[in-house]
């Protein structure tokens, strides 16, 4: 590691001033960077999929911890920083240049992999969920390790009947585990964005039988899509959510927000059922 430019003078020599629009915060500090990278517990020769490797700190700290990594990045101007990684990792290192809501993933030889990435704000939540509800299940992913603004991670790892409880919860949690890692100061980025960031840490565990991602994902859309209705007013247009409620006992005048992810699940197991 020790034959690496600083990431100071590669941001310098390649003019990589941060872009807003591509929610470019990046992290230089390589002690914050390699806490991270040890999060998923990588082994050595693990494949890691990154997306939005930047000037490539991150990308660093994976490839030092011995991972082989495939990267997406949307900024061109990031190509010809990253490839000068090549040479100090020999054949450990795929960038493509793209984007990341359009790539197959599987496709670019990410199969099988860890996830991890310090991810655009602008998408990181759309590639969550999509990395959420998958059907296939355990997923093609091994576990995800993804840093968001601190408000979106307690949404992720949120428990009933609190504030940050949600759709996002669910989907995190009803066929995952999911916990905050590490919490991020606005500070270690470059430049600081305006709130603090958190790593959250993402694992699959059993899915439960009979329930797809589908069901689960309808499910939540409704019951959260009016969060303060009772679940009787925010079901009713869902087929046979109301008499899910009657076969779960679940009193349909609760709101969303007080049911447990077991509850979900429940009664997507009714709704599946009887569709
Ligand atoms: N990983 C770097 C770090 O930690 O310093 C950069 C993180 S920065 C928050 C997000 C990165 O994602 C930027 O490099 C940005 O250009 C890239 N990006 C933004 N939108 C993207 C997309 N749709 N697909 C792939 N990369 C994207």
């Amino acid at each position: 590691m020790t034959a690496l430019p600083p990431l100071r003078d590669v941001i310098a020599r390649h003019g990589l001033s941060a872009n807003k629009a591509l929610g470019q915060n990046f992290l230089l500090d390589s002690q914050l960077l390699d806490k991270i990278a040890r999060v998923p517990g990588l082994s050595p020769g693990d494949t890691v999929y990154e997306v939005g490797p930047g000037p490539g700190g991150l990308t660093r700290a994976l490839l030092g911890a011995g991972a082989k990594v495939v990267a997406v990045e949307r900024d061109e101007r990031c190509i010809a920083a990253l490839d000068e990684l090549d040479p100090l990792f020999p054949n450990m290192l795929t960038v493509i240049e793209g984007d990341a809501i359009k790539v197959d993933e599987r496709e670019i030889g990410a199969d099988d992999g860890h996830i991890v990435a310090n991810l655009p704000y602008n998408v990181g939540t759309a590639l969550l969920v999509r990395w959420l509800t998958l059907e296939s299940w355990p997923p093609w992913w091994r576990s995800l390790t993804l840093m968001f603004q601190e408000e979106v991670a307690q949404r992720i790892v949120a428990k009933p009947s609190t504030p940050a409880y949600g759709r996002l919860s669910v989907l995190a949690q009803w066929r995952s585990a999911a916990e905050i890692a590490v919490k991020v100061h606005r500070s270690a980025f470059v430049p600081p964005p305006k709130v603090m960031s958190a790593v959250v840490h993402i694992k699959p565990s059993a899915a439960p039988a009979n329930v797809s991602a589908a069901t689960i994902g309808a499910l939540t859309q409704a019951a959260f899509g009016k969060r303060r209705k009772m679940l009787r007013q925010s079901l009713k247009t869902l087929p046979h959510a109301i008499d899910a409620l009657e076969e779960t006992q679940i009193d349909p005048t609760r709101r969303a927000e007080t049911l447990s992810v077991a509850d979900f699940v429940a009664l997507a197991a009714v709704i599946e059922a009887r569709s």
